[in-house]
């Protein structure tokens, strides 16, 4: 049997040209658009025909996630997700406001496969890639629940964006249509845990989006321990392939580094950091310094806040401009793919 045509994974001209093959106009595909850009369900999509409606509930798949849990920020408003998916699989996204404006977080797989040592969204593994719609999927179902214009994405919830490609590309494209949800190409960080060959496919694409890489450490003893990633690309490869991104695209790569106590937040390991990225990355760059968010199952801890000002105070000292994320939803705590495996552990007692 054909595969259901996938309704959210269209852009508004192949949604216009799809409801011609069913026998509509065109204004009704346009129509159909809008509303799936609202993340609003079929049966309310009020000024399409009833027939029409009912053609689509049982010949097309429309892969918009469902809110199976969510959890609001006292202190700042900010928003974590468990987000559910047709067939049962669920992810997380939050909704996040800053100054500049709303952004978005998402997840691009149901689980990861990377093995970073300190992170819960790969304890278990991967379940299964992400599709396009579904990646789309998250944004419009937040923007419908908050109600507010959503002006940015950043690709770092669960999963690995550049391990799941094409999903990952056609989401670029589909998020930042003008006659869709219109989220500027500038607005949008994909964070990476370096495979190298997909970030020069990735400088190719022709696409103005932020490349973040989760570098955590300056010594390849200490990576490869802590992001198994890096025994296949080490770092000299992986900033390489970031000067290439700058070069190919012009824009500013920012390094993600999360400090953890005693593995690669002491001074020793700031002048390293600081050196490396002198040496090997001409134009500009910034690192974002993290406190470890503590997952129950490792035994990583973060080190005190004061270490953190040190760390950044000496990077900045040496020319590498640096700044500590500040923490958003700090009563909403769970670490990134904890709220999910949460979630997977209590349905599924196998995993017991
Ligand atoms: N796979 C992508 C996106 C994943 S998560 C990547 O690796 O970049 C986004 C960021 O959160 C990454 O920098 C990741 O290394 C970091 N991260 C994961 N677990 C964390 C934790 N427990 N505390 C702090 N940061 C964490």
């Amino acid at each position: 049997m054909a595969e259901k045509a996938d309704l959210l994974g269209m852009t508004l001209d192949e949604t216009k040209t799809f409801a011609k093959e069913m026998g509509e106009a065109a204004f009704r595909g346009q129509q159909l658009y809008g509303w799936m850009q609202k993340g609003v369900p079929i049966e309310e999509m009020t000024n399409l025909p009833a027939a029409f409606r009912k053609k689509l509930q049982t010949e097309c798949t429309y892969r918009l996630p469902r809110i199976l849990q969510k959890q609001v920020s006292q202190i700042d408003g900010t928003i974590k997700y468990l987000m559910g998916m047709l067939d049962g699989e669920c992810v997380e996204s939050v909704f996040m406001r800053y100054a500049h404006g709303n952004t978005v977080c998402v997840s691009c797989q149901a689980g990861c496969r990377m093995g970073c040592a300190f992170c819960a969204s790969t304890l278990r593994g991967r379940s299964r890639d992400l599709t396009a719609s579904e990646i789309l999927g998250q944004v419009a179902v937040i923007g419908r629940d908050t109600g507010e214009r959503i002006g940015g994405v950043v690709m770092m919830g669960i999963g690995e964006p550049l391990d799941n490609y094409d999903n990952t590309v056609r989401f670029l494209h589909l998020v930042s249509q003008k006659e869709g949800l219109n989220i500027g190409l500038r607005h949008i960080s994909v964070s990476t845990c370096g495979l190298v060959p997909k970030i020069y496919q990735l400088a190719q694409e022709g696409l103005a989006v932020t490349l973040s890489v989760s570098l955590h450490a300056c010594h390849d003893s200490v990576r490869d321990r802590l992001m198994p990633i890096n025994r296949t690309y080490p770092i000299e490869s992986l900033l390489e392939a970031c000067q290439q991104y700058f070069d190919k695209t012009g824009r500013r790569v920012s390094f993600e580094y999360t400090l953890i106590s005693g593995e690669n937040d002491s001074i020793e390991d700031a002048a390293a950091l600081a050196a490396r990225l002198r040496r090997t990355i001409h134009g500009p760059c910034h690192v974002n310094l993290i406190l470890l968010n503590p997952v129950r199952e490792t035994a990583f801890a973060a080190p005190g806040r004061e270490r953190a000002k040190e760390f950044c105070a000496y990077l900045e000292k040496r020319g590498i401009s640096a700044t500590i994320r500040r923490k958003l939803g700090s009563d909403i705590d769970a670490s990134c793919g904890q709220l999910r495996l949460n979630h997977v552990e209590n349905a599924n007692p196998k995993y017991k």
